[in-house]
């Protein structure tokens, strides 16, 4: 399959090219806002065409699919002209800036008849998938609460409009705790139902954007995770723990873009590590992708998925924003 860039960025750069490249599939184009970056982005990626416009992308016949990683205020316009041009779409995450948009995002697809799915990556995480199949498979009993550890250090070379501009989506919410909650979602095969959350304004904000945050978010089963997201945290380590009935499982070095990280299981027994063979996340995305283009599966991550991780960061914006538990509305 040919696939078109909509973004001249760093993580087409730096994961997305490779794992489209990795499954035989071709990135024939990129557009970006300005000439001169795409040129130099087709050319350092060995890209064959490149340009500023969108639509020209899109009236290109040969391209079936497109990945959208600008910024995040431009994801819905430029998926909505991709759906309509009737190409498949793998979006970013946050999908849009509000929860209507998003919605209608995953309707549009639906009419249109194309894939549309959310690039979070996580769930393609092997240490994950374990953690699912564990609480699925009812080695824990029955999930009560969940800690997500995703305090990280924000490199340099990103910390431009991510803490800078909160009018475009930027801030750790919609950076971060989209992608705790997608993982959460993934995990437990549950759905957030309310949140609570203080936010800290810390050494990397600019303009007041929240560069950290705390909180909890109440699950229909009943379960409570409680999750620290952080651009400012140099010396954390990251990691998830789902806590039940009849187990416990802790996974450590695993909110990560990285293949690594490991599974401990603790319970009356013991603890026992679980095995995991560690795969790329983001070729597993992709490969994924391109089944569900081909009619074989769905995508890692829907477009459903990528409004709920949306309606959840959007709830935790409010209920910081406000001080009050918030209620996770998607539609
Ligand atoms: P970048 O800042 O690298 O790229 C985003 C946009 O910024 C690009 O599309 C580009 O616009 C513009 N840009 C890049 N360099 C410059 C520059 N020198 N001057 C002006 N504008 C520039 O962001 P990321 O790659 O980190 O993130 C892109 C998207 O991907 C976001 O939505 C983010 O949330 C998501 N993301 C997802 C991850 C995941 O694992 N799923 C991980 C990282 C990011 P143009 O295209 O017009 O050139």
């Amino acid at each position: 399959m040919k696939w078109g860039l909509i973004g001249a960025s760093t993580i087409a750069k730096e994961w997305m090219i490779d794992a489209i490249r990795s499954i035989g599939d071709e990135v024939s184009a990129v557009v970006s806002a300005s000439e001169s970056r795409a040129e130099d982005f087709a050319k350092h990626n060995d890209i064959k065409k490149f340009g500023t416009s969108v639509e020209e992308l899109l009236l290109d016949p040969e391209i079936q699919a497109v990945y959208i990683s600008t910024q995040n205020h431009l994801h819905k316009e430029q998926s909505l002209k991709a759906i309509r041009a009737g190409k498949h779409v793998l979006c970013e995450k946050p999908l849009a800036l509000n929860v209507a948009d998003a919605a209608g995002m995953v309707s549009a697809a639906e009419k249109a008849g194309v894939v549309f799915a959310t690039n979070h990556h996580l769930r393609n995480a092997e240490s994950h998938k374990a953690l699912r199949r564990a609480v699925q498979g009812g080695v824990i009993g029955k999930p009560v609460a969940a800690r997500v550890f995703h305090a990280v250090s924000l490199p340099p070379h990103l910390q431009g409009w991510r803490v800078a501009d909160s009018e475009n989506g930027g801030g750790v919410i919609l950076d971060i705790t989209v992608h705790d909650t997608d993982t959460l979602r993934f995990i437990l095969n549950d759905d957030p139902v309310e949140v609570t959350a203080f936010t800290q304004v810390g050494e990397l904000s600019v303009n007041g954007v929240a560069d950290s945050v705390m909180g909890v978010i109440r699950f229909k089963s009943g379960l409570l995770a409680q999750f620290h997201d952080s651009f400012t945290a140099k010396y954390s380590e990251t990691g998830i723990e789902i806590i039940g009935t009849e187990g416990t499982l802790v996974a450590r070095n695993v909110m990560t873009q990285q293949p690594k990280g490991e599974v401990v299981l603790i319970n009356s027994e013991g603890s026992r590590k679980l095995i995991l063979e560690h795969v790329n996340l983001y070729e597993t995305g992709v490969r994924d992708f391109s089944e569900a283009v081909a009619g074989r599966s769905q995508p890692a991550a829907s477009g459903l998925d990528g409004l709920w991780s949306l309606a959840t960061g959007i709830a935790v914006v409010e209920a910081a924003r406000t001080c009050k538990a918030t209620p996770v509305v998607i539609r």
